[in-house]
């Protein structure tokens, strides 16, 4: 069964640290100043959106982990649910649903009942950057939910990192040197323990409209991706 989206409560925000951080970050977490004053200006400005971490979505199980960059101020700020609300969430799940890794109907909101199978979706940064852009510190303050995601996922056989910071991230959390594994649209890395990170462009509104990256393009990674899982398999 997939977690719904849920506010995760900051109450002991002492425990919060680079070490030991939990796989989830509390909704109203305190690290990155900036993104919680921008959380809060938007909580101000729109009180009925979720304007706090976005947890990640999926199947606890899962052998892929698509990673973004971060929650879209009107899209996953807004509903509480990875890429669910905006644009990107259309071809995303579309794309998931085509490969088998996700059931029922995206409805572009957290309660359609849609749920991944054998797939995750998280974010590099958890809480909404002003313009899409977190900074090097954000990023890097982040890292200790992202890299607790990645330890929390027992079967975890498959990165996809939608850009280049989803890329990045997931290299400096697993400790890997940037300079080894260039980002490429469509790239395999291999990585330790039969693991693999695949890279794709971001599947964001203005990717698709500038024609960067086409649905074709996005459906072939998926395509790759499905057949490494399910060779996995046997
Ligand atoms: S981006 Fe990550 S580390 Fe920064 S405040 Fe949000 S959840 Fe905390």
């Amino acid at each position: 069964m997939n977690r719904t989206p849920e506010r995760r409560s900051a109450a002991d925000p002492t425990r919060l640290s680079v070490q030991g951080a939990p796989a989830e970050a509390p909704a109203e977490c305190p690290l990155c100043p900036r993104l919680v004053a921008y959380r809060a200006a938007n909580a101000k400005a729109e009180p009925s959106w979720f304007n706090g971490a976005v947890p990640s979505f999926g199947d606890q199980n899962a052998r892929l982990l698509v990673v973004g960059l971060a929650p879209g101020r009107s899209g996953a700020n807004r509903t509480g649910r990875p890429f669910t609300g905006d644009y990107a969430g259309e071809l995303l799940y579309q794309t998931l649903l085509e490969f088998g890794f996700a059931q029922g109907i995206y409805k572009a909101d957290p309660h359609d009942g849609l749920e991944l199978r054998d797939a995750m979706i998280t974010n590099a940064v958890r809480c909404a950057p002003p313009e899409n852009k977190p900074t090097p510190a954000e990023i890097a303050t982040c890292r200790a939910y992202f890299s607790a995601r990645l330890s929390a996922l027992p079967r975890l056989t498959v990165l996809l990192a939608l850009g280049r910071i989803a890329h990045d991230q997931t290299l400096a959390a697993l400790g890997l040197r940037k300079a080894h594994y260039p980002f490429a649209h469509g790239a395999r890395h291999p990585l330790e323990g039969g693991r693999a990170l695949y890279d794709s462009f971001h599947c964001s509104r203005y990717n698709t409209n500038t024609g960067r990256l086409t649905a074709d393009m996005f459906r072939s990674v998926f395509a790759a991706i499905r057949r490494e899982i399910d060779a996995a398999k046997s």
